[in-house]
């Protein structure tokens, strides 16, 4: 084997070694908190793809970010709610499936591009719920690609827009912004520094 090869095998494993241990920096939520609901609507068929994507329902996140969430989630208990989990990391292959289903970056990253900050875990997807689990309007379904999911489409009632200003503002207090398009988006803005991950969630 000649010298060139064998620098190039050892940088690509290194490569390898690096990313592998970028993907374990996540760190699972349900370790840190059981105080959070899950409805991780890409483990199931009930999401716009059709299809389970996910092989298990966990929501993993960079370190950083759970700990804004675990925060987050507090602010909000003290109201009344907690966060109810739609969406964390996503690998980069779903949002490839993403994308050839719907090649339209107002709602889905394009992952031939900079990719999702979901595929960062530096994202989440959710809604509130009370205390008790129960239901909390916020005007559309999750993942429902129109003028009802804008945040600044305020043509509801009192109630919806209550709920959605709650969920944005104690979004917003602990370091996440929003998208326009979508109300249950919430990126940490502190992201960039973040690799894109194509890791598949640890379900064994
Ligand atoms: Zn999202």
């Amino acid at each position: 084997m000649n010298l060139l090869l064998k620098t190039k095998l050892s940088l690509l494993c290194f490569l390898l070694i690096f990313l592998k241990m970028e993907a374990q920096s996540l760190v699972d939520i349900a370790t840190l908190s059981s105080e959070f609901d899950y409805e991780i609507r890409y483990a199931t068929p009930n999401n716009f793809i059709g299809e389970t994507l996910y092989d298990c329902a966990k929501c993993l996140l960079q370190a950083e970010v759970a700990e804004a969430l675990l925060a987050a989630n507090q602010y909000f208990c003290e109201k009344g709610y907690k966060i109810k989990l739609y969406d964390c990391y996503r690998p980069l292959d779903v949002q490839k499936k993403m994308w050839a289903k719907v090649p339209r970056a107002t709602y889905v990253a394009n992952p031939y591009g900079k990719g999702s900050i979901h595929n960062k875990g530096a994202a989440v997807d959710i809604t509130l719920v009370t205390l008790e689990g129960c239901y909390v309007e916020m005007g559309s379904d999750y993942d429902f690609f129109g003028r009802e999911a804008h945040i600044d489409n305020y043509n509801f009632s009192e109630t919806i827009l209550a709920n959605r200003k709650l969920l944005i503002d104690g979004m917003r207090k602990h370091g996440f912004n929003t998208v326009r398009t979508e109300w249950w988006h919430y990126s940490f803005r502190k992201n960039w520094s973040y690799p894109t991950l194509n890791d598949p969630l640890p379900c064994q």
